[in-house]
């Protein structure tokens, strides 16, 4: 059976590893089928493709794109998509401009807690076209305003906190439709990590199915594995087809914690559970899809296959 991990990230966004590196990685670590997906940018998914080639592995490519939806910031992945097509990459192009714009008053607001040069530093420790919270956060590590990356987040960055600017991205008809535009599928990524009531969240997903959207990630890296089941069930009975991902942020687990809030184990949780989590999220570590799940990419295999039964027809 051939492995998937349709949600990675490189050093173009907010991962550690260039994309040659992460490709290389995954095929190491027993991926066949790989999305890169960076957030908001598709910039490497060229460099990807070069090596994924050249090594034989199956480079799909992605992009996590970033939605403001009833306030709160939810994310969409596109799998398969036309990085050439101008709709996406015009929609993407305005929230990178957002995005510059939010990094240069996250490191104002800083700047008013008496944390100089925030801005700078992050933008130093970005190596691709996006600065990202991540970037601030290992900023505020680095120069030792706090032990860790959770820290950065819970005491500076999150809703509610000094260097929090509130999103105004993509609304989600925009995102699903830039992805279809260019191609792709649309898949709500990490569903288990939004600060959403249930019932919200259900509406979520049934104006993201009125907008074209077509999965959910039933499993991910960022989610406790207790979530699998839950949104197996929900893509079974909403018609979503089920997308799996590590959301790999690269080797250092400091730099790859999109775990946030879902890791912030109940009081009581043992080491073991939280080597668990960790085992649980790796790239390539992923379990398969539950039963009952229709995979995100059965009509990739058909497509796959037509193509060749279309050349051996030709030949024959
Ligand atoms: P941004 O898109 O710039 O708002 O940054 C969001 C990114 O920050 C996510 O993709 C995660 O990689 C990271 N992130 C969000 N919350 C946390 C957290 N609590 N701990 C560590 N990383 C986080
Ligand atoms: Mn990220
Ligand atoms: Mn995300
Ligand atoms: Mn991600």
């Amino acid at each position: 059976m051939r492995r998937f991990d349709l949600h990675t990230h490189s050093l173009q966004s907010d991962g550690t590893l260039a994309p040659a590196e992460l490709v290389t990685r995954a095929q190491a670590a027993g991926v066949d089928v790989l999305a890169l997906t960076d957030h908001d940018v598709t910039d490497g998914i060229a460099e990807a493709r070069i090596t994924a080639d050249r090594i034989g592995i199956t480079l799909i490519a992605g992009v996590e794109i970033s939605v403001t939806w009833q306030g709160q910031t939810v994310h969409i992945v596109g799998l398969n998509v036309d990085t050439a097509d101008h709709a996406l990459q015009q929609g993407l192009a305005r929230l990178r401009e957002f995005r510059q714009w939010r990094a240069v008053e996250i490191g104002r607001r800083l700047q008013k807690k008496r944390i100089e040069g925030a801005y700078e530093g992050a933008r130093r420790l970005a190596k691709g076209t996006i600065v990202s919270r991540t970037h601030f956060a290992r900023f505020l590590v680095e120069q030792g305003y706090v032990r860790g990356m959770q820290q950065a987040f819970k005491q500076f960055l999150s809703s509610g906190k000094p260097g929090h600017v509130p999103g105004q991205w993509a609304t989600l008809d925009e995102a699903v439709s830039w992805i279809r535009s260019a191609g792709g599928q649309a898949v709500v990524a990490h569903p288990a990590r939004y600060k959403l009531s249930a019932g919200k969240l259900l509406r979520l997903f049934g104006e993201f199915h009125e907008c074209g959207g077509e999965a959910i990630e039933v499993i991910s890296g960022s989610h406790p594995p207790e979530a699998t089941q839950h949104f197996a069930r929900i893509a079974a009975e909403q018609d979503f087809l089920a997308s799996a991902g590590s959301d790999y942020h690269g080797p250092d687990n400091f730099a790859g914690s999109e775990i946030g809030r879902a890791l912030a184990r109940p009081e009581g949780a043992s080491y073991r559970d939280v080597a668990r989590q960790k085992a649980w999220r790796g790239l390539g570590r992923l379990p398969a899809l539950p039963d009952g799940c229709v995979p995100v990419w059965r009509d990739w295999e058909m497509t796959g296959l037509a193509a060749h039964k279309a050349v051996a027809g030709c030949l024959s």
